[in-house]
């Protein structure tokens, strides 16, 4: 049955880790998805589940390419987004975030879309200011390693508000603090799906530097429950931090972690990457006062909903040692 305010929507990066959680939600709500995916970063299998819904499909097609679909909301995910996939091709990585939201931007332009960019807590670099709020316009290296991702979402955030002062695109630029759920990629990189792969596997857990740099980290359902509250308000355009206020260490996260998943792991020390942030924690006020948002899983639960993902697929693949 069709809903009476049901959207047709474009999630570009659908076959990824959250933007497959977003698919499921609006699935959920009674919207039709359409996932435009290169799946690069992505999967098939992250949208498997979802090949004989009557309300979804999915086109492989890269964001660097225009491209042309009706709809009424299109969501802007495409980029690479763990720092070993975005460093391994930098230059994509720029053209990514950059072309890539300028075709969706042109897209909404023509087709009168509200667009909705995800866009992150990278932006403030490695703060000065903490908590971060949205009015702190950051401290990002623009040379170093991370800035193909820094900068290219700078960058993209500058489109959608010239787009939005210039050509009148209904635009939602939301900033997304650390995130994870089942679905990450295990070999992505990332902190949460290292130390989960590592606590399953009884390898070492890998700290970065000295481990006292902070992070705060949100479960996928909070924080698409959060893209949806972004998208289906009328009085915010962002940008809007999203994310969990709870700031952990990543020595106190492998504490977590060894609590959460019985192992044999110790902790092994590797060195810091060039210009790692040393702390990251999002003031979350505007956000809440725009749509009510508000993160309640907390990091224990979430690690623990990971780990069983990650087990049942590792069970599967030959990735299990
Ligand atoms: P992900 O790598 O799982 O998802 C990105 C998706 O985009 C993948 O499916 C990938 O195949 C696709 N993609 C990449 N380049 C593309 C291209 N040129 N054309 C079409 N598709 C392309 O990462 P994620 O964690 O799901 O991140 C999704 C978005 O959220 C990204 O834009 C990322 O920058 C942003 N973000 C994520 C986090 C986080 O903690 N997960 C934090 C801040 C921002
Ligand atoms: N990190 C770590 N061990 C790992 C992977 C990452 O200690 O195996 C650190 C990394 O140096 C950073 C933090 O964890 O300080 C978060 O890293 P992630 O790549 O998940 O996200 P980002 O740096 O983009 O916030």
């Amino acid at each position: 049955m069709k809903m009476h305010n049901a959207r047709n929507c474009i999630v570009a990066g659908g076959a990824g880790f959250l933007g497959s959680h977003l698919c499921d939600r609006l699935l959920g709500a009674g919207h039709t998805v359409t996932a435009l995916d290169d799946l690069s970063t992505g999967s098939e299998a992250n949208i498997s589940h979802l090949r004989d819904h009557d309300r979804f499909r999915f086109v492989k097609h890269d964001v660097l390419e225009p491209y042309d679909l009706e709809g009424d909301w299109l969501f802007n995910l495409a980029c690479p987004a763990s720092p070993p996939k975005y460093q391994a091709d930098p230059v994509r990585t720029t053209l990514i975030s950059v072309i890539g939201t300028l075709n969706g931007l042109r897209l909404a332009e023509r087709r009168g879309m509200r667009f909705f960019q995800a866009s992150t807590s990278e932006v403030y670099g490695d703060p000065e200011v903490h908590p971060q709020m949205e009015s702190y316009v950051g401290a990002v290296n623009p040379i170093g390693p991370r800035a193909c991702y820094d900068e290219g979402k700078r960058c993209a955030e500058s489109l959608c508000f010239d787009f939005h002062r210039r050509h009148s695109v209904d635009i939602r630029v939301v900033r997304i603090f650390n995130t994870y759920g089942p679905r990450m990629d295990p070999e992505d990189g990332r902190v949460v799906s290292n130390f989960v792969t590592q606590a399953l596997k009884g390898l070492p857990l890998t700290i970065y530097g000295s481990g006292q740099q902070t992070r705060s980290f949100c479960y996928v359902d909070d924080l698409v429950a959060g893209f949806m509250g972004m998208m289906e308000q009328d009085v915010d355009i962002g940008p809007v931090n999203i994310g969990n206020a709870e700031e952990f260490s990543m020595l106190e996260l492998a504490k977590i972690v060894k609590e959460v998943i019985p192992t044999t792991s110790e902790i092994e020390f590797r060195p810091l990457p060039a210009d790692d942030p040393k702390q990251r924690r999002p003031d979350t006020t505007r956000a809440h006062e725009a749509f009510g948002f508000c993160a309640t899983r907390h990091v224990r639960d979430g690690i623990r909903a990971t780990a069983e993902d990650f087990a049942s697929r590792f069970r599967t693949t030959a990735t299990v040692r």
